[in-house]
């Protein structure tokens, strides 16, 4: 992508080509999630105004820094929480993000119903799952996700949406993709939360339903 383009460019270009992309292979169009970590809110007013509604942060602390005003501005922004959470950190997490794509222990899933229920909010919910078992990933391993999810299911009642995954990154990503879709079809799972900037084309052909991309749309971290 040029330099000279703007991240609104960027942003609307990459919507019009998912569009494209899952209609050429038969797929829904995946939910675009504009990763915008490190921006700060004035790089990422535009891209609002652009149309985009949906947004993806990793640190709960950075994202209190600016998210609460953008969202002031505009009503239905949705805040993603794609990054690790530290369990002293889930009040404010569920306070400020309305998803959290990395459920991945029992600790932080029990922390979670518990802030939940004490705030009167409903968050949508993704396990995250480490495809490619590297032991430095957060997820929990693919041998234990039906089971993971279940049991969030059935002690904690949580309503579990999908699955999410980070592949390796030095591996083709495919059939970590079309792993992550099995694992979610065991589990009655219908939302798949894959692909990044430099596979996002890829994960629409294997089913995702949303996808997360940052530097194809505000430039390098
Ligand atoms: C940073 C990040 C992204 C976006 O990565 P890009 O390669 O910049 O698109 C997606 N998912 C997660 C979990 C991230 O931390």
């Amino acid at each position: 992508m040029p330099e000279t383009m703007s991240a609104a460019e960027n942003y609307r270009d990459i919507v019009t080509e998912l569009d494209a992309h899952a209609k050429k292979h038969e797929q829904e169009t995946p939910q675009l999630i504009v990763v915008s970590k490190t921006f700060d809110a004035n790089t990422i007013q535009p891209v609002i105004d652009a149309g985009a509604r949906v947004f993806g942060e990793n640190r709960v602390q950075e994202a209190q820094a600016k998210w609460p005003e953008l969202k002031a501005k505009t009503a239905e922004i949705e805040l993603h929480l794609i990054g690790p959470l530290q369990s002293n950190k889930t009040a404010d997490a569920v306070a400020l993000f309305d998803c959290i794509q990395t459920v991945d222990r029992e600790k932080i899933a029990k922390a979670i119903a518990r802030e939940m229920k004490s705030q009167e909010k409903q968050l949508k919910l993704f396990v995250q799952v480490n495809t490619g078992s590297e032991p430095q990933k957060a997820g929990v391993l693919p041998e234990t996700a039906t089971d993971f999810v279940r049991w969030c299911q059935d002690e904690l009642g949580l309503s579990i949406e999908g699955l999410m995954c980070i592949p390796p990154f030095h591996e083709n990503p495919g059939p970590h993709f079309a792993l992550l879709r099995k694992l979610a079809r065991e589990s009655g799972l219908t939302k798949l939360s894959m692909g990044m900037s430099a596979d996002y084309l890829t994960a629409t052909e294997f089913g995702a339903s949303h996808v997360r991309v940052g530097s194809s749309i505000f430039g390098k971290r």
